[in-house]
């Protein structure tokens, strides 16, 4: 017997015909003799849609009013998968983040899992109850209802696997493994069988929203199993308990593993960072601190960022890149220091994209940021920025151009699967 944490996407969680797939997934899992605990997301579309009404309503929403808005949807599938779990003769209840509770800090619409009171929840599953619990949401100190962040819910469902001592934490989603690149963009993508914490969790920090980063460095830490697959499949399909996904592992278990390393593991790209550019800001100690400081203290994570060549004057051009969902607000702030930071015009682009190689291959083999740089070149795509980081290369381009990029490059590194 073992204690397994499964966790289900919003495209499988869409309806209550899928949410019935779902159901008897997770009866299939229980009756091989595990004890189960479920998390689940909103239905697919529903957190987009929720988050939409909040910035009609204010486009400088409140994130803790936010939080509250955006956690319902993920309240109303935790209900119905314990009403169908029920229809169907299982013993199942739903637990809500408070009710457990999922601690949190307050860092409202990103919180962070501080902790998790387990006990109930073992206790819950040792009787032979399913316990299903929404994903995306916990609990602030305060009492409010916190959420993750988006694409939260396999946080959650990590969280609770280490909460819980669980042997495996199960993603389903709509894909059946991690693959070189996202297999809805490139036909050619190959499913990696095994993948390493490390890599991964990079793939997710630059976009291959397969799984949420945080999910990734907190199963690193705890060093939680997390096997991704698929929730798509008939009564045919091998168990989940045969590892038919890709799993997630150490270092050490892949290289006892006779896969063979390749130079790079994959490609992501991430339409979710818009462009900002200052102009003229004065090239003196102190004037980058004077941008880059206010927009930390309003936990607005800064990514890419490029310092022209002074121009003579004593001036130069400062350009970064800021998740999409902040750029109101990083323009606000900007725009209210603009004569303390002292910049001439400011500039904003949300039509670009981040597009990123992977693999701990880079660290012995020199030539793959040439590789990528002309092979984007001889396309015609231009690069407006670049960063790099031990096992990553990342460059900045036209949106429009995102496809084209991702499959040349797959191409280009010898990743295309044989036809
Ligand atoms: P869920 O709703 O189940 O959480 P997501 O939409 O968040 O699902 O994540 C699954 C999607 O991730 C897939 O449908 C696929 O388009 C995308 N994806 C991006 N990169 C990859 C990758 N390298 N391997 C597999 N899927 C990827
Ligand atoms: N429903 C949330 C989102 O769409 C959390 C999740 O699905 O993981 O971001
Ligand atoms: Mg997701």
């Amino acid at each position: 017997m073992a204690r397994i944490v499964m966790k289900f996407g919003g495209t499988s969680m869409a309806g209550t015909e899928r949410i019935r797939r779902v159901a008897n997934i997770v009866r299939r899992q229980q009756a091989a003799g595990h004890e189960v605990a479920v998390v689940v997301s909103a239905m697919a579309g529903e957190t987009d849609r929720l988050v939409g009404f909040c910035r009609e309503a204010n486009a400088l929403y409140d994130p803790a009013e936010y939080d509250v808005v955006v956690a319902s949807g993920e309240q109303v599938t935790s209900g119905l998968l314990a009403l169908t779990l029920q229809a169907m003769g299982c013993k199942a209840r739903s637990w809500l983040g408070w009710q457990l509770p999922i601690r949190t800090d307050d860092a409202h619409a990103k919180a962070r899992i501080e902790e998790i009171d387990s006990e109930a929840l073992i206790a819950s599953m040792a009787s032979g109850e399913i316990a299903v619990i929404p994903g995306f949401q916990g609990m602030a100190p305060s009492g409010r209802v916190t959420t993750l962040g988006r694409g939260g819910s396999d946080t959650s469902a990590v969280a609770v696997a280490a909460a819980v001592k669980a042997d495996r934490c199960d993603i389903y989603t709509d894909v059946d493994g991690v693959y070189t690149t996202d297999p809805r963009i490139v036909a050619k993508a190959r499913k990696l069988p095994l993948v390493t914490y490390e890599e991964m969790l990079e793939l997710a920090s630059v976009g291959s929203k397969v799984l949420q980063t945080r999910s990734v460095s907190l199963a690193m830490k705890e060093g939680v199993r997390v096997q991704v697959l698929s929730s798509f499949i008939d009564e045919s399909a091998p168990p989940a308990d045969d590892l038919p996904g890709t799993m997630i592992v150490s270092d050490e278990e892949l290289e006892g593993s006779d896969m063979e390393r390749q130079l790079i593991t994959g490609i992501a790209a991430d339409k979710n960072e818009a462009k900002v550019t200052l102009t003229r800001v004065p090239d003196r100690p102190g004037a980058v601190a004077s941008i880059f400081s206010p927009l930390a203290e309003a936990n607005i994570n800064v990514d890419m960022i490029i310092q022209n060549v002074a121009k003579g004057k004593g001036e130069t051009d400062v350009t970064f890149t800021a998740p999409k969902a902040d750029l109101v607000r990083t323009l606000a702030i900007l725009e209210d220091r603009k004569d303390k930071i002292g910049y001439y015009r400011m500039i904003s682009d949300d039509k670009v994209a981040k597009i990123s190689v992977v693999g701990v291959g880079m660290r012995s083999h020199a030539g793959v940021a040439s590789t990528m740089f002309k092979t984007l070149a001889d396309r015609g795509i231009n690069i407006q920025a670049i960063s790099t980081s031990e096992i990553k290369v990342s460059v900045l381009i036209d949106e429009d151009e995102t496809e084209l990029a991702v499959r040349v490059l797959h191409t280009a590194y010898g990743m295309d699967a044989a036809a």
